[in-house]
């Protein structure tokens, strides 16, 4: 079969690889039908992954059809439609059983596939824990609405509800990339009073006021003074930074209230200064929250229900046999590209 491979720094390859096998009782063999490229597919590419391993299959948001089951497998069975979990969890250490998935402490647990074991941008993929990894989706939910159930839209999720947000808010989102719309889709389901979205891309400003037309949109320029002049309290209720730019921290804070809560979402480059004395009498809550898929089934029932919508996100679709054609734009952040749907040929 084909898959996408990473040799590697700088050099990922479509290669021609024997068909994945079940290793255990609780594996799956899922046939990829719709898979995405992620930004974390470009750090393993660029080499600040270092426990990516040279010669695995990459890619980890994806959706197929489940092939083949391990004996051990009881949710999931041959022809069910399946989202994939980015993270691989055994759903039975303190963490997994707390819903903290993210933070498993079995040998495999955390973000496996694409990364240390063989992931989706191939024609099939193994699936560790498959009962745990793989959730059904809906009838009425097609592989594009569900693309990105797995991965930025568990993230989004999960820091829309670490976030508590209240109706009275007045919520600061900054960063309108995939994972900013994700997390803006998931926060308009706590029907905050107002939601700010900051972004310095034009295209991705127009993006937001195009479809999100409720949603008020500033630039990192003039984001501060933006922020007290729509908000009753001197500031955020609530931020969220999600683009994990270098002043991005800084001005999630500084937009805050007092005694707000600022939601971390990105992966930041570098380390951040928290210059507490600054911030002194501010009171301010900070929390963290990198993807945890322990929702994955909630999200496709808010999909099924039509209460989430991803699919403006899919602004390009290549075949599997030209992923390389695919890799090029979403790099080089071409043509308007958001995200990229990879199909099968
Ligand atoms: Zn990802
Ligand atoms: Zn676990």
């Amino acid at each position: 079969m084909l898959a996408y491979t990473y040799i590697g720094r700088g050099d990922f390859r479509l290669q021609e690889k024997p068909l994945p096998q079940l290793q255990d009782a609780r594996d799956a063999i899922v046939r990829m039908t719709l898979g995405s490229i992620c930004t974390s597919d470009l750090h393993i590419k660029h080499g600040s992954v270092p426990r990516a391993v040279p010669g695995i299959t990459v890619g980890h948001e994806m959706v197929g059809v489940v092939e083949s089951v391990g004996s051990g497998v009881t949710n999931v069975q041959h022809g069910d439609r399946v989202v994939v979990n980015v993270e691989t969890f055994c759903g039975e250490c303190f963490f997994c059983r707390h819903g903290f998935v993210n933070n498993c402490t079995d040998s495999h647990g955390g973000w496996a596939l694409g990364c240390r074991i063989d992931g989706g941008q191939a024609e099939y993929v193994r699936v560790p824990y498959a009962d745990c990894g793989l959730t059904r989706i809906p009838d009425n939910v097609s592989d594009e609405q569900a693309l990105f159930v797995g991965d930025i839209l568990a993230t989004g999720y999960w820091a829309a509800r670490i976030s508590e947000i209240t109706c009275d808010d007045t919520l600061l989102i900054i960063g309108a990339g995939p994972t900013g719309v994700c997390a803006l889709l998931c926060a308009m389901l706590h029907a905050p009073r107002r939601i700010i979205v900051c972004e310095k891309s034009p295209e991705r400003m127009r993006f937001v006021r195009e479809y999100y037309p409720e949603v008020l949109v500033t630039t990192p320029d003039e984001c501060i003074d933006f922020v007290h002049a729509h908000s009753e309290h001197g500031g955020a209720d609530v931020v969220m930074d999600v683009a994990g730019a270098d002043d991005t921290f800084r001005l999630a804070w500084q937009c805050a209230r007092p005694n707000a809560i600022v939601t971390i979402v990105a992966l930041y480059d570098k380390p951040q200064c928290l210059p507490l004395p600054d911030m002194y009498g501010k009171n301010l809550t900070f929390k963290t929250g990198g993807v945890d898929g322990c929702d994955c089934e909630a999200i496709l029932r808010l999909i099924a229900e039509g209460k989430i919508d991803t699919t403006p996100l899919i602004t390009h679709r290549f075949p599997l046999s030209r992923i390389d054609e695919a890799y090029s734009i979403f790099e080089n952040r071409l043509d308007g590209v958001i995200k990229i749907a990879i199909t099968n040929d």
